[in-house]
């Protein structure tokens, strides 16, 4: 069987060209689509399900950089019992309380609603960085059906870390190796100022072991470089390129707030990428991100938030105008970036049959001369109408395709609410 969108206007990721005309998309993971200008000579099997997309936009499905399932049944959660005070205590009160709390139902229950958020907002392809101190081995395995249950493509990792102690250390490295050996995925740490020497040069081996990188938050507060310097007398950045941790272009660092021009220098020449949060940084209140010095390997992410890459974008637009060098092609290069980084590392999920419908009807013209400025003020995930991942339809008429979205609403809320009394 195959999927057939009649009546589209195609819009090209990457030249932005618009055509109208009809798609015939392959299935299968890496496929592509065959694109027609007139109907009759689609070829069409009685099988084929046939999408009638006039009026509509079609063009290539949406990828999240930087996301975090494990914050998935935050939202509303009762106040710390003591309001942080700064970015460490953020951490200690809020999310390293919340993953302690996560077991196997809600990492589970986690991944299935993050998974659907992701899909309904046009994002086919997720990296996620994920932490379940307390439910380690089998995390990933668990959070990867969950993701192939609702169709969303997925590039995980485990937050190996020494704040909870050696033992946890061990586990997360142990986790990484046993996903690793049989799915892709990355090296996750959570950031230097966690990590002791022995566990990162332990990391990097799994990541040259596994010909896989790092997956790290970096400089995010200038916590990270205080720690830095007192520990171990270098910057953040120095001691990653010391390990070896930029030599990999499949190496994502995130957020990148607090560096010094050397260490610009030192990733702008390096293979890793780079990964912005914008709206996170604003709500812990961390500083904001800059181009500058950095080279364009940048992608954009959610850091958990939400799962809506057009307000990533558009949140990173806005912000930039007083703290960034960034117009409305390099926030677009930014969005986009991430089908890059996922192409020329070879990673498997992203091919050209990754689409979305959007059901945008803008009081003004839409062209290629002028596509990026509604991208900027027009476009919102709510018009996302119809999303394909992998050739197959996995949202419809807004609606998910392959989970029964109630049912995984209702297991989810009973899984926020048995975690929020522990916390
Ligand atoms: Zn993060």
């Amino acid at each position: 069987m195959s999927l057939i969108l009649k009546n589209t206007t195609f819009v090209h990721w990457e030249t932005l060209d618009f055509s109208r005309g009809h798609i015939k998309v392959e299935e299968g993971p890496d496929g592509s689509f065959t694109f027609y200008k007139d109907f009759g000579e689609v070829d069409i099997s009685p099988e084929d399900e046939v999408v009638d997309c006039g009026g509509k936009l079609v063009t290539r499905s949406f990828a999240v950089g930087h996301h975090h399932t494990y914050s998935a049944l935050a939202r509303g959660m009762p106040p710390p019992a003591k309001t942080p005070e700064n970015f460490l205590e953020i951490l200690k009160y809020i999310w390293w309380n919340l993953d302690k709390a996560l077991d196997r139902d809600s990492v589970e229950a986690s991944a299935l609603a993050t998974a659907i958020a992701c899909a309904k907002a046009g994002a086919t392809f997720v990296i996620d960085h994920h932490a379940s101190p307390n439910f380690i081995g089998g995390s990933l395995e668990l959070i990867a059906q969950a993701f192939d249950k609702v169709g969303v493509s997925h590039l995980s990792c485990y937050e190996i870390t020494d704040r909870d102690g050696l033992d946890k250390a061990a586990k997360g490295l142990e986790e990484t190796e046993r996903y690793l050996r049989n799915n892709q995925g990355l090296v996750g740490l959570h950031a230097s100022f966690t990590v002791s020497d022995d566990t990162l040069s332990k990391a990097v081996g799994l990541m040259q072991k596994y010909n896989s990188g790092i997956h790290i938050h970096v400089a995010e507060d200038e916590y990270d470089q205080q720690q830095c310097m007192t520990e171990h007398g270098k910057r953040v950045v120095e001691r990653l390129h010391d390990f070896g941790v930029l030599e990999s272009s499949k190496t994502i660092l995130g957020h990148c707030l607090h560096l010094t021009d050397t260490e610009h220098e030192i990733v702008k020449n390096s293979e890793a990428f780079i990964v912005q949060n914008t709206e996170s940084n604003l709500n812990n209140n961390v500083g904001f991100f800059s181009s500058k010095g950095l080279g364009n390997r940048i992608m954009l992410g959610t850091d958990g938030m939400h799962s809506d890459m057009i307000r990533s974008a558009q949140a990173a637009y806005f912000v930039g105008q007083s703290k960034d060098e960034i117009d409305f092609r390099s926030a677009y290069d930014r969005f986009v970036m991430v089908h890059n980084y996922l192409k020329v590392n070879k990673f498997s999920g992203d091919g050209d049959n990754n689409l979305v419908v959007l059901d945008y009807d803008p009081p003004t013209e839409i062209n290629q001369n002028n596509f990026l400025g509604h991208f900027i003020f027009g476009f919102s995930s709510r018009d996302v109408q119809h999303v394909i991942s992998d050739g197959r339809l996995i949202v419809k008429d807004k609606k998910v395709c392959r989970v029964n979205e109630e049912e995984v609403m209702e297991f989810a809320r009973e899984q926020a609410e048995k975690l929020w009394k522990k916390l």
